[in-house]
């Protein structure tokens, strides 16, 4: 993911202002720029409609109609991001699971466990988990 560091402080507050439970959300990519890479332009903070410190998913009608605002913007959803309180930003079976309806996306997990947020991105495809390089600009 390359993202600004504002946007990137953005993400990572909702993780702090959550940290009772995995707060959960969806970055916008722009695609239309000179080199054609993407970048990300907006981040949506969803809600976790488990409430959980395991677990998230995001309501089908927010996830729907924050698609279509990214539309209606010219830009796609790039990445998915949500947090790990209490455990290492590595994907859980959970996210392996829920990764394999969103194939090509980005996963972003944000780790609060020793007190810094540490951010990881990364391609999930089935059981292979590889880890993206997270540029800030
Ligand atoms: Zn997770």
């Amino acid at each position: 993911m390359v993202i600004g560091a504002a946007l990137l402080e953005d993400l990572l507050a909702h993780a702090r202002e959550e940290y009772d439970a995995e707060c959960c959300g969806m970055v916008a990519y722009d695609r239309d720029t000179p080199d054609g890479s993407p970048l990300a332009v907006r981040v949506h903070r969803a809600e976790n409609v488990f409430a959980s410190r395991t677990r998230f998913e995001i309501d089908g009608k927010e996830l729907l109609r924050t698609l279509n605002e990214f539309e209606d913007e010219g830009w796609e959803l790039g990445a998915i991001y949500h947090s790990h309180t209490h455990t290492e930003p590595y994907p859980s079976q959970t996210d392996l699971n829920f990764a394999a309806n969103w194939p090509g996306l980005e996963w972003v997990i944000v780790g609060l466990a020793d007190g810094e947020p540490e951010v990881r991105c990364y391609l999930i495809e089935g059981a292979d988990v590889r880890e993206l390089p997270l540029e800030v600009l």
